[in-house]
């Protein structure tokens, strides 16, 4: 079992993951590195950042530089200097999302999927390629993933019914032959996958920096040595669809689970209503991701529904236009189950790194009605009003250019710790690299205090 549930509040659940490169709490957050580097940031800096995963994408790293060279190079963890976790996603969405770009530029279909799997034509060199389930899989395994997703379609929105049964019975099917394949090349290396080699590699990762800072491993008994494999529930908007991919997709038994085919356009409400389909369905005992997404309250949303991993380009793609993430100082955000006291928590939170949750089974009354009331609203409402538990601030408004005080006053990002206002508006008008270092720090400091609050820790 990869997975390990120490705590349950109503739905949302903390545990920990343990993959071949150590344990990581969750919920947790990944931080986008899509081809192979989380943008303007180092590792070192990730890890300062408390970061204990990143996201790798199969399709870039696969066309650009090549995963046979990344495995020549020893893996991706070593090309890239990470010696924590790496999920990496299948491709799939890229395949569909980049070909219609081929389209506008070399005039081809760009995307043609059969049964075999898709053809789609490179957007950036015009070369023609061809991913399959297995191919998907082969990369991944290249590039030394500890998590890989199976190969799926991700039917855009919106989607009828009929289209929407036929795109998941084709993924379904491409679940199938990823796992099987999956299966046959761990048993076909399984030297490579052997307990004492995976243990004896990790000692020497550890040895090799003078400053051990990967993730702590597991007594020998419940070491993993193979990477997880993934299944992705679609369905577009569908119930019956959604509820009956998910129970298949078990039926095959994968590691973990995912939730796709969100964020594609869809009104928010329907990820609210697919979360609510799925997740109830889903094992207690594997990990559990929502893919793509969000702002922040929608993953206290998610994770209040029984979801445990994230990602989402938000924090860094904002970061670099001007919009920084600053807590409500003056909000009381509470959802059911717990509450946020934003005014003396995170305060407390950023000076001691210490902050408590309130459950509900602590709270009285009063607090448990306006729990009930709060939670029919939807969280786009609660983000516009008054309780929301942040805010965006635009540091290109020319009314920071004499603000001589930090983006937060008590976080204790190295943004925050060092540098003003005034300086961040400055960089960014004169487009001064170093601006998308220190937006990127902060906003990922604010995304992954949001997951440790979560986490009750
Ligand atoms: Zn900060």
């Amino acid at each position: 079992m990869s997975f390990e549930l120490s705590k349950q509040i109503g739905a949302r659940r903390v545990g920990k993951l343990y993959t071949k490169n150590g344990v990581i709490n969750t919920p947790f957050f990944m931080p986008i590195a899509t081809k192979g580097a989380v943008k303007n940031l180092s590792p070192e800096d990730l890890k300062k950042l408390g970061a204990e995963i990143v996201l790798g994408n199969t399709y870039h790293l696969w066309l650009r530089p090549g995963d046979e060279l990344i495995a020549r190079a020893g893996g991706l963890h070593q090309f890239m200097h990470w010696n924590r976790p790496i999920l990496t996603d299948s491709g799939g969405y890229q395949v569909f999302s980049l070909g219609a770009r081929a389209k506008e530029k070399y005039g081809t279909s760009g995307v043609k999927i059969s049964e075999e799997g898709v053809s789609f034509t490179d957007p950036i060199d015009g070369k023609k390629y061809f991913m399959s389930p297995e191919k998907s899989i082969e990369v991944q395994l290249n590039l030394g993933s500890d998590m890989i997703m199976v190969f799926d379609e991700c039917p855009p929105f919106p989607c009828s019914h009929e289209q929407a049964r036929k795109s998941m019975e084709l993924t379904l099917r491409w679940a199938a032959r990823c796992y099987a394949y999956f299966q046959q090349r761990i048993k076909q290396e399984s030297e490579k996958y052997d307990k004492e080699k995976v243990i004896s590699h990790q000692s020497s990762v550890r040895n090799e920096g003078k400053l051990d800072d990967s993730l702590p491993m597991t007594d020998d008994s419940r070491i993993v040595t193979r990477p997880l494999l993934f299944g992705i529930v679609q369905g577009s908007i569908y119930e019956d669809l959604r509820k009956e991919c998910t129970q298949r997709l078990i039926e095959i038994g994968f590691d973990g689970y995912a939730i796709g085919g969100v964020a594609v356009g869809e009104p928010r409400q329907h990820l609210y209503e697919i979360l609510d389909w799925v997740a109830p369905l889903l094992p207690e005992d594997k990990p559990r991701y929502l893919m793509g997404l969000g702002r922040p309250e929608e993953l206290v949303k998610a994770v209040e529904a029984g979801m445990d991993m994230f990602d989402c380009v938000i924090p860094t793609r904002e970061g670099r236009h001007g919009r920084l993430f600053i807590w409500n100082k003056q909000a009381e955000f509470q959802i059911p189950n717990f509450k946020f006291q934003i005014n003396d928590q995170i305060s407390n939170f950023q000076k001691n790194s210490k902050f408590q949750i309130l459950n509900s089974e602590e709270s009285d009354n009063d607090i448990k009605k306006t729990n009930a009331d709060i939670e029919n609203v939807p969280c786009s409402m609660l983000h516009d009003s008054s309780e929301a538990f942040y805010e965006t601030l635009n540091i290109a408004n020319e009314k920071f250019t004499e603000d001589f005080t930090p983006i937060e006053s008590d976080c204790q990002c190295e943004t925050c710790q060092n540098f003003t206002r005034a300086y961040l508006h400055h960089l960014l008008k004169t487009s001064e690299p170093l601006y998308l270092k220190l937006a990127s720090v902060h906003n990922l400091h604010f995304y992954l205090t949001l997951m440790k609050l979560l986490r009750n820790e």
